[in-house]
């Protein structure tokens, strides 16, 4: 339950806060924050959303162990709390793998996702035990045999996919065509190395759940391509990420199980599945609300400057297309106002803070006439945000502090 996880190995001692309501506005009213804390944007981290969405995933994926991807948010707390509810990791590099190591996951539950990783980080690899990696090229094999002999190998495949898809399709830069499938596989064995599967990634933020299920038929076209080279036998299927929390996670769902067993677990017992999500996890379970630090008044138009933006939280508008949802907060000088209760709106522009035009957070949005000190909250911000913001013009990603919450309302 939510309230183990809070005397969880790298949550015990922290500060959390159970909200007898939902979300900031009850955080902020529990003076938890100092007025300078409030000047300063902030994150905070649901774990009672964490849990929901871990019984979610469980209940609608029960053999499918996720291996949450931690480049998607590796917000320390978050992946202690995601290593106390049972979650094994996606890691993409050598520091990414220390930060499991250092939470004591065991090394085998970590797999190594990175289709072209540097041979120091596949020596470390191997010197920690980390034996589970993906490939896509040639060059992959001969690194990992001559650095990691022992390591098992995943193929990652690139699924043939319609245009539109996945609002973010990796399919440019990652994974083998059907033509060099066998090539792969022999250089593998050649190498004397075990392939123990096949992984894909259809795209992150899927919009079409049926592409699924072409992949996990191609996968199996790969498992059928190894057993008539004479090869080892695959043992595992990895069906990557690309999974939202909303409503189309059930449907989402029954495709992939209803795939799984139409082209694999009748014939191949022992198959272990395994799953790649990053922002299922991650998106809803924070919320980032930043400070309006300036504004300007033209005739209708209102704008609002505030201290996080494109080049901080907020580049998931850039990276991802992400859409932001912004919630005004009214404060006044020494007191919250909970909500604008003003019923008025004007078309208003929200700037981040640096000196770049092109860090611009929303545009022609409507918004109650704010002031300067207000805050704007942005829910679902957990996805590709602090872990890709710098620290351009001295805004620093980094520093932005994430505070613990529990809300009640999802809490189970
Ligand atoms: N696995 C790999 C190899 C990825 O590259 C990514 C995202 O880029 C993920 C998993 C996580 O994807 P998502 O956040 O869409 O679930």
């Amino acid at each position: 339950s939510v309230h183990a996880l809070i005397n969880a190995p790298g949550l015990k001692g922290k500060t959390v806060t159970s909200l007898s309501r939902d979300g900031l506005e009850d955080f902020v009213m529990s003076k938890n924050l100092k007025t300078q804390e409030l000047e300063e944007p902030f994150f905070l981290l649901d774990l009672g959303t964490l849990v929901s969405l871990m019984n979610k995933w469980t209940r609608s994926l029960p053999s499918i162990q996720p291996f949450y991807a931690v480049k998607c948010n590796p917000n320390p707390a978050f992946l202690s709390a995601l290593a106390a509810l049972g979650a094994s990791f996606d890691c993409a590099s050598k520091a990414e793998i220390e930060a499991i190591l250092a939470l004591r996951v065991s090394a085998d539950r970590i797999v190594f996702a990175n289709t072209c990783k540097a041979n120091a980080h596949i020596r470390y690899a191997a010197s920690v035990g980390v034996n589970l990696a993906t490939f896509d090229s040639i060059e992959e094999v001969e690194k990992i045999g001559r650095w990691h002999p022992k390591c098992a190998l995943l193929l990652r495949i690139k699924p043939l996919l319609d245009d539109g898809v996945a609002r973010l399709p990796l399919g440019a830069k990652f994974g083998a065509l059907p033509e060099e499938v066998v090539p792969l596989l022999q250089a593998a064995r050649a190498a004397r190395l075990y392939v123990a599967g096949v992984s894909f990634h259809v795209g992150s933020v899927v919009l079409d759940s049926t592409a699924y299920r072409g992949a996990i038929a191609a996968a199996r076209a790969v498992f059928d391509t190894a057993t008539e080279l004479g090869m080892a036998k695959m043992n595992i299927l990895d069906i990557g990420g690309g999974f939202t929390a909303g409503s189309q996670f059930d449907e989402t769902a029954a495709i992939i199980k209803a795939a799984v067993n139409t082209y694999f677990d009748s014939e191949l017992p022992g198959l272990r599945v395994i799953a790649e999500p990053g922002r299922f996890f991650a998106e809803t379970s924070f919320t980032l609300a930043a400070n309006i630090i300036g504004k300007r008044v033209r005739g209708t138009l209102r704008e609002y400057w505030i201290n996080d933006g494109i080049y901080g939280s907020m580049n998931c508008i850039i990276h991802h297309n992400a859409p932001l949802t912004a919630i005004p907060f009214a404060r006044t000088s020494n007191s919250v106002n909970p909500t604008c209760r003003e019923a008025q709106t004007y078309i208003s522009t929200v700037f981040g803070p640096t000196c770049d035009p092109l860090d611009t957070v929303l545009r022609e949005c409507q918004l109650p006439e704010m002031q300067v000190n207000d805050l704007l909250v942005f829910p679902n911000m957990g996805a590709y945000t602090a872990a890709s913001g710098s620290s351009f013009n001295g805004f620093k990603t980094s520093a932005i502090a994430t505070h613990l919450v529990i809300t009640p309302a999802i809490a189970n």
